[in-house]
């Protein structure tokens, strides 16, 4: 079930020819977070007054003040490591459990000021650590297309509620495959721009090398148009690029002939599960019948993006993550029995995290730690930059690559919680894109009644979301 079966930028029509008001747009939202959002628990906070409060202020602009909002009116999500000012922004962890940010994220900021009403904080894996967002302080999310199964991770909360019909968009966070992934499993699209697209200030940092932030929708269309809003320019991330996306109408037309779609073979050998694959070729056969030529690229190394990764997100975030130490932000454990400084660390620390942040900071610790940091930390460096290589080979005899998002469809809830590397694995396709710093998305494949969404990926190179746009158009029309 979608918002509204149409895109985002009708429902802002109506909203100007004064056909529906953003109260009630607001209002229908905020019902469906309380109702459908509670099932499913994809919100961690919900923002009821402040919601209703600017979606009246929106409805008492004059008419030429509602024509600059390209957003005007929209209901939205953002994911709860996302700061918004006055909102509590958890992490999904106990240690942020209470915390309230001073401030919002660039990103928050460019969709407000273009209109856009926030009635929640989604939930996500603790600290955007997963991909089945289980690891979530707050309890698991669960899938919109079948309650037994995991809406995936780590932005399972924005991807369930996009999924449901709760909100038609909503900002998720990408490290290793948390925008794409659970895009996938709940049946929505969604982006992860090119590294230094968007601005990050504001986006509580996992492993800063690699985190973006980006847009997860129902349709293609929704995610240029959020995509040309977020990527505004930013003195506030030395990392964020100042290249705003332009947007065009000619991306949805689904004329995709003359473009070069790469297979690489390494995405399609064992381990891909039937159902996926036989979700993908049809989108290969669609994309040929609009005039598109399919060719097989290799990607050599990619079968080291999985070590590669995890040794690289660890190790910033077990830099990233000192900050929470009970003394700046947030949660500090209970003082009575603290003897010393560090004692008040380590408890505030031993309660806050749960298992999966306190694994990664043990094993990033690990491969920054004297003696080891050249076998591991060092190694892994050197092969991302190969991965990169590979990329930028394939993309001289391919304009985007077509590749699986995830192994398998979504698995049910509780079946790899107590088997990190298995759920480590299943990053195997999506980590690559965040190595290189090249932009991907997930979109929903066509699929039999009744069986759970497949998406398949489209990565292309750097600052090339418009190829992404227009073949995924394409694949999902
Ligand atoms: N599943 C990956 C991880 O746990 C990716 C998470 C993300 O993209 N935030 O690190």
């Amino acid at each position: 079930m979608a918002f509204f079966d149409k895109p985002i930028s009708d429902v802002v029509r109506d909203v100007r020819s004064g056909d529906v008001s953003a109260r009630s747009l607001c209002a229908r939202a905020l019902e469906s977070v309380e109702g459908r959002g509670r099932e499913l628990n994809a919100f961690i906070s919900v923002c009821g007054d402040s919601a209703l409060k600017r979606a009246d202020e929106i409805d008492a602009l004059s008419t030429n003040a509602k024509k600059d909002m390209p957003l005007c009116g929209i209901p939205i999500a953002i994911k709860d490591n996302i700061c918004t000012e006055g909102v509590k922004t958890t992490c999904a962890s106990r240690i942020l459990e209470n915390f309230v940010p001073p401030y919002s994220a660039t990103v928050v900021e460019a969709l407000t000021r273009a209109g856009a009403v926030v009635v929640g904080k989604t939930n996500l894996d603790e600290f955007a650590m997963g991909s089945s967002n289980e690891t979530s302080h707050f309890g698991p999310v669960r899938n919109p297309h079948d309650p037994k199964k995991i809406p995936g991770g780590s932005s399972g909360g924005s991807a369930a509620a996009v999924g449901a019909g709760i909100v038609p968009a909503a900002l998720g966070t990408d490290t290793g495959g948390s925008i794409r992934q659970p895009s996938s499993h709940c049946g929505t699209v969604g982006l992860k721009p090119t590294y230094g697209r968007v601005s990050r200030y504001g986006a509580v940092a996992y492993a800063s090398s690699l985190d973006q932030i980006g847009p997860i929708a129902s349709n293609v269309r929704d995610i240029g148009l959020l995509l040309s809003l977020i990527s505004v320019p930013d003195k506030h991330d030395s990392t964020c690029a100042g290249r705003q996306f332009i947007d065009s109408e000619d991306l949805y037309n689904g004329d995709v002939s003359g473009l070069r779609i790469g297979m690489p073979k390494e995405y399609f050998g064992e381990g891909l599960s039937d159902e996926t694959r036989s979700a993908i070729t049809p989108a290969a056969e669609e994309l040929k019948r609009r005039g598109a030529s399919v060719v097989d690229v290799s990607l050599s190394n990619v079968k080291y993006a999985v070590a590669t990764y995890y040794i690289i997100a660890a190790a910033e975030a077990s830099s990233n993550l000192s900050r929470f130490s009970g003394v700046g932000y947030g949660f500090r454990a209970d003082g009575a029995g603290f003897k010393t400084v560090d004692d008040m660390y380590r408890k505030t620390r031993a309660q806050g995290f749960g298992a999966e942040v306190k694994r990664r900071v043990m094993l990033g610790t690990y491969v920054l730690s004297s003696g080891y940091y050249d076998a591991y930390y060092m190694k892994a460096a050197r092969v991302r930059t190969l991965i990169t290589n590979d990329f930028e080979r394939a993309f001289e005899s391919c304009d985007a690559i077509l590749a699986p998002v995830a192994p398998s469809p979504a698995y049910d809830l509780g079946d790899s919680i107590n088997d990190p590397l298995a759920v480590y694995l299943s990053d195997i396709y999506t980590v690559s894109a965040n190595l290189a710093g090249i932009p991907a998305m997930s979109v929903p494949c066509k699929i039999q009644k009744g069986s759970l969404p497949v998406g398949a990926q489209l990565m292309a190179p750097k600052w090339r979301e418009d190829i992404l746009l227009r073949v995924g158009s394409a694949v999902c029309r």
